[in-house]
């Protein structure tokens, strides 16, 4: 099959490798597409998760790793002791794996798991003709009616709704969300769904603009926000940067609630004088809950087929997945909020969501 294999920094070549056979507990997915984000291009730039030198604690890999943790496609293997699956079937995944014994999977808080880990990120994953996946991190598609490409984007809506879960948003809130690309734009949508009054503030316009259709009520071009006098009770923090964090810490109420979505590439100095004299709370939220987010995520997708167009229009060949999906996502010059690569596919395709 033709696989994206990474050896090392900067080195992601496609190649022919043998096509995968499940294991017992797992299936055989045929990849209809798979979805990429910034942790592909971080990992891209300098592997940090993919266990290329050393095997990995849960997953047991070891060695070149395919990447790829947002896909979605159908059964075309089904390993042994594996019920509930046939051949054909259209499945989503959040992708997450996690060990099932320590206190914290005990406690039905798999993603914050001592050996959390992701297919894609520390075994082989989707950016191939097929991925094999432990069967019960597999949900069947067909009862949420999502489409194909639509189904892709279940990952990272998954993450948003676990942001969402962590924010514990109330009805009728305002909310702001700071940065409306990638999860933003899921989250946005999320919080919209649940009936929030959702504020986007990015530095881009046309990201401003899918936010809008997604369900923002009103934008604000950062930093704005700080000083529009807009004192929202919860805030979504997703950017991980400097700017990010002091306009979240600034801009919500007194007595409010931050949610820090977004991963800091480096320690992040925080104006803890307002933390304390506002009575702020601080919230991690990490990655997802399978069994939870990921069916949530499904039915969120599917409850507004039309949306997701704009969001994720194109998908792009294996062989294209350097130049035309890494590279400008590394470089911060992504033209779309989301972009689907298609192993199957000879040439750049539009996707077709509903
Ligand atoms: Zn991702
Ligand atoms: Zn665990």
């Amino acid at each position: 099959m033709r696989a994206a294999v990474c050896h090392g920094p900067r080195d992601i070549r496609i190649e022919e490798v043998p096509r995968p056979r499940p294991a017992p507990g797992e299936v055989l997915v045929r990849v209809h597409a798979n979805g990429i984000c910034g942790t592909d291009a971080a990992e891209f730039a300098g592997p940090q998760m993919y266990p290329l030198h050393a095997r990995h604690g849960l997953t047991g890999h070891e060695g070149p790793l395919i990447p790829g943790h947002e896909f979605a496609g159908t059964i075309a293997e089904i390993g042994a002791g594996v019920d509930g699956f046939a051949e054909g079937d259209a499945i989503v995944t959040g992708a997450a794996l996690w060990c099932g014994e320590c206190a914290q999977c005990r406690a039905g808080r798999t993603s914050i798991c001592a050996g959390y880990a992701t297919v894609g990120l520390h075994r082989d994953g989707g950016l191939a003709q097929f991925v094999r996946v432990p069967a019960h991190i597999v949900f069947r598609a067909a009862p949420f009616g999502l489409s194909p490409d639509a189904a892709v984007l279940t990952q990272p809506m998954a993450i948003a709704v676990h942001a969402l879960r962590r924010g514990a948003p109330t009805a009728g809130a305002d909310v702001l969300v700071i940065g409306a690309g990638g999860i933003g734009a899921f989250l946005t949508f999320a919080l919209a769904r649940h009936g929030a009054n959702v504020v986007a503030a990015d530095v881009s316009p046309e990201r401003l603009a899918v936010a809008r259709r997604l369900g923002a009520v009103a934008t604000m071009l950062s930093p704005a926000a700080v000083d529009a006098g807009f004192a929202p009770a919860l805030v979504f923090e997703v950017t991980g940067t400097d700017e990010g964090v002091a306009a979240a810490v600034a801009a919500v109420e007194p007595g409010g609630r931050v949610v820090e979505v977004g991963i800091a590439k480096h320690a992040i100095a925080l104006d803890l004088r307002r933390v304390t004299t506002k009575e702020l709370e601080i919230v991690g939220t990490n990655a997802l809950i399978g069994r939870d987010d990921v069916p949530e995520a499904a039915r969120l997708l599917a409850s507004e087929p039309d949306l997701w167009q704009d969001v994720a229009p194109q998908a792009i060949p294996l062989e294209r997945l350097v130049e035309d999906g890494i590279v400008p996502l590394l470089e911060g010059r992504a033209a779309h909020i989301k972009l689907l690569v298609d192993p199957w596919a000879a040439a750049a395709r539009a996707t077709v969501m509903s």
